[in-house]
């Protein structure tokens, strides 16, 4: 392998370009006026074992070509392609020659944090542009099998505290009357949160192997002097 000069690409998009080329690897690695950016957006911070999921994937040439009907293809951590598709007639609204659209993808049914890559132009069809990619990280949780019993007091008169949001990321609740959420999360570490309206957020670490639940006791904020 030689070590080409680094030549400095101007991509419009920080993310990708070029790390996609493998079987025509053999092209230089010059500036390319036709590079293809290709960027994703609203991955779920997490989803459920083989749980199925949307997000947004755009693709973009340097000189803002039209890319209508060019292909882009999903390739997952164990290098399978796993899905693909066509960009749409239009460029996505709002922005210069992005073109992207919706696409609905399902999670693995092993939980980890697994490393997925877009590719495209995916053929040499779409105006010879070299095929560029972005990888991005799927965060695939078990599914949720113990409860967290989280009850939220005032810690100065014990009194239940109703309507408290907890957060046990990604699972969220609310507490009733009596001061008390249940949720349902998957066994593992987790950083519990419980915030009420006129209370510091209360933290704390939770190690959930099993069935458990946490008492929450919430101070008052100071109260600012008023006028
Ligand atoms: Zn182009």
């Amino acid at each position: 392998m030689s070590m080409a000069p680094e030549l400095e690409a101007s991509h419009p998009i920080a993310s990708t370009a070029d790390q996609g080329r493998d079987a025509t690897g053999a092209q230089p690695e010059a500036v390319d006026a036709h590079a293809a950016t290709v960027v994703v957006w609203d991955v779920p911070s997490a989803v459920e074992v083989g749980g199925r999921f949307r997000m947004k994937v755009g693709v973009k040439c340097a000189s803002e070509c039209r890319l209508a009907d060019a292909r882009f293809g999903v390739v997952d951590h164990t290098g399978a392609r796993i899905a693909g598709g066509t960009l749409p007639a239009e460029v996505w609204p709002g922005t210069a020659g992005l073109y992207a659209r919706e696409i609905e993808l399902q999670a693995p049914a092993a939980a980890g944090l697994h490393e997925w890559r877009v590719t495209a132009p995916e053929s040499e069809g779409a105006g010879a542009h070299p095929a560029g990619s972005v990888s991005f990280g799927v965060r695939v949780v078990s599914r949720p099998e113990h409860v967290v019993t989280v009850e939220a007091i005032d810690g100065d008169t014990g009194a239940p505290l109703a309507g408290a949001r907890v957060v046990l990321h990604p699972y969220h609740a609310v507490t009733d009357e009596r001061g008390i959420a249940t949720v349902r999360v998957a066994k593992g570490a987790y950083r519990l949160f419980v915030s009420q309206t006129a209370y510091a957020t209360f933290g704390l670490s939770v190690e959930v192997a099993d069935d458990t639940t946490a008492r929450a006791e919430l101070s008052l904020e100071p109260v600012p002097e008023r006028n």
